[in-house]
C-alpha cells in the first residue's frame, strides 16, 4: 500500500504514521508511507519514504504545488488530521483525483475480511463504517491514534510553491479575543438556561476558580451575542477536549455535544432531569443553576482557599 500523509506541524507525522500502519496491518499489506508537509519550516520523521515540503504557511497559495506532488506520486490513499485546513485540502484532492473521502475517522477495523473506516455520527450515539477501498481518502480525529516514533532520516524534497487557479491576495484576520477554549483543560459551558448576559458572571467565576475558560452553546454567541464567537462550542464552532467540561443550562443538542464529547469528564448542570445532556455526562446535577451555582462557587472557594 502506497500512501501520502499530509502534515501541518511535526506532531502530525507520528500520528499519521500510526493511522497508516493500522490501515496497512488491517489490509495485510506492506506500507510505503510518504508525507507532504505544508509549513514555513521543513521537519522530518522516521518511517517515511519521502517527505515533500511545501514552504508556505498558506494552504491556498500553494494548492498548485500540492497537485504537482499528487501528479508525481500514485498513491492508494491520502490522510490528513481532521483540522480545518486538512479537511479543506483533502476535499480538493479528492475532487481532483475523483476519490471518495471520509472525515473524522476514529478507528480502523477489520470485519469479516473487509477493512472499515469508523467514524461517530448522530452526536456520537452511533458509528458509521465505510468500507475501505484503494482511492479512499480520509481525515482522522486528532488524539485517537497513538503516535509512532520511528528512527530514520528520510530525504526532504523541496517543492516549488505554486498557487492553484486562484491566488489569495490578502487575509484579514477575524477579530478574536485572547481565549483559546480548544486547549483549555477546564471549560464551563453556558447555555440558554442563563437568563441574562450579566448572569454569565457566575460561570466566569466558576471557570476562574477551576483555572478554566468559559465556552457556550450557539444561541449564547450567535443569537444573543452575550459571548464572543471564540467561545462557541459545536459543529459550527469550536471543538473542545478538556479534562473537565461543565455544561450549565445546556440541553445537549447533537450539534453542541458532538464537539465536546471527547472531554475526559463531563459534569452537567440542568434543571430538567430528562435533558439529553445527561446521556453524555459522567456526573449530572439536576438543579436550577440559579440555586446551585452560588452555593457551589461558595463551597469551592472555601475549599480552594484553605
Ligand atoms: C446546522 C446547525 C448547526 C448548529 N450548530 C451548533 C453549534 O455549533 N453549537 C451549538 O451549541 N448549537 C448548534 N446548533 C443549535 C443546536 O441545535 C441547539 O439549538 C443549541 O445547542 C441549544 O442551545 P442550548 O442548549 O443553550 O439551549 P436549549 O436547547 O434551549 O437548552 C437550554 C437548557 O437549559 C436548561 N435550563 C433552563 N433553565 C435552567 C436553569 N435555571 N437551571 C438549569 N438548567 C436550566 C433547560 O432544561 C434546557 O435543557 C446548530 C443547529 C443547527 C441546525
Amino acid at each position: 500500500m502506497k500512501a501520502l500523509a499530509i502534515g501541518f506541524k511535526p506532531s502530525d507525522l507520528g500520528e499519521a504514521l500510526a493511522v497508516l500502519n493500522r490501515l496497512a496491518e488491517a489490509l495485510g499489506e506492506e506500507l510505503e508511507a510518504n508525507a507532504l508537509i505544508i509549513s514555513k519550516e521543513p521537519f522530518k520523521h522516521g518511517g517515511f519514504h519521502k517527505i515533500y515540503h511545501v514552504k508556505t504557511a498558506s494552504l491556498y497559495n500553494s494548492i498548485g504545488s500540492i497537485y504537482k506532488v499528487m501528479d508525481d506520486l500514485t498513491v492508494d490513499t491520502v490522510v490528513s488530521p481532521n483540522i480545518k485546513d486538512g479537511v479543506d485540502l483533502l476535499g480538493r484532492v479528492a475532487t481532483k483525483i475523483d476519490g471518495f473521502m471520509v472525515t473524522e475517522v476514529s478507528s480502523i477495523e477489520k470485519i469479516d475480511g473487509d477493512v472499515y473506516l469508523a467514524r461517530p455520527i448522530l452526536g456520537g450515539r452511533a458509528t458509521a463504517y465505510y468500507r475501505y477501498t484503494p482511492g479512499t481518502l480520509f481525515t482522522y480525529t486528532v488524539g485517537k491514534f497513538q503516535p509512532i516514533d520511528e528512527a530514520g532520516e528520510p530525504d526532504v524534497i523541496e517543492v516549488t510553491t505554486e498557487p492553484g487557479s486562484y491566488t489569495v491576495v490578502g487575509v484579514e484576520e477575524k477579530k478574536r479575543g485572547a481565549v483559546d477554549i480548544e486547549s483549555a483543560e477546564v471549560v464551563v459551558g453556558v447555555g440558554r438556561g442563563f437568563r441574562s448576559k450579566d448572569d454569565i458572571k457566575m460561570a466566569s467565576e466558576l471557570a476562574e476558580l477551576l483555572g478554566g475558560e468559559v465556552g457556550c452553546s450557539r444561541p449564547i454567541a450567535a443569537d444573543f451575542g452575550w459571548l464572543d464567537e471564540d467561545r462557541w462550542i459545536g459543529i459550527s464552532g469550536k471543538k473542545i477536549r478538556p479534562k473537565l467540561y461543565i455544561p450549565i443550562g445546556i440541553s445537549g443538542a447533537p450539534q453542541h455535544i458532538m464537539a465536546a464529547n471527547d472531554s475526559k469528564v463531563i459534569v452537567a448542570v440542568n434543571k430538567d432531569k430528562n435533558a439529553p445532556i445527561f446521556n453524555y455526562s459522567d456526573y449530572g446535577v439536576v438543579a436550577d443553576l440559579y440555586q446551585f451555582l452560588p452555593v457551589f462557587i461558595k463551597v469551592l472557594r472555601e475549599r480552594l482557599v484553605k
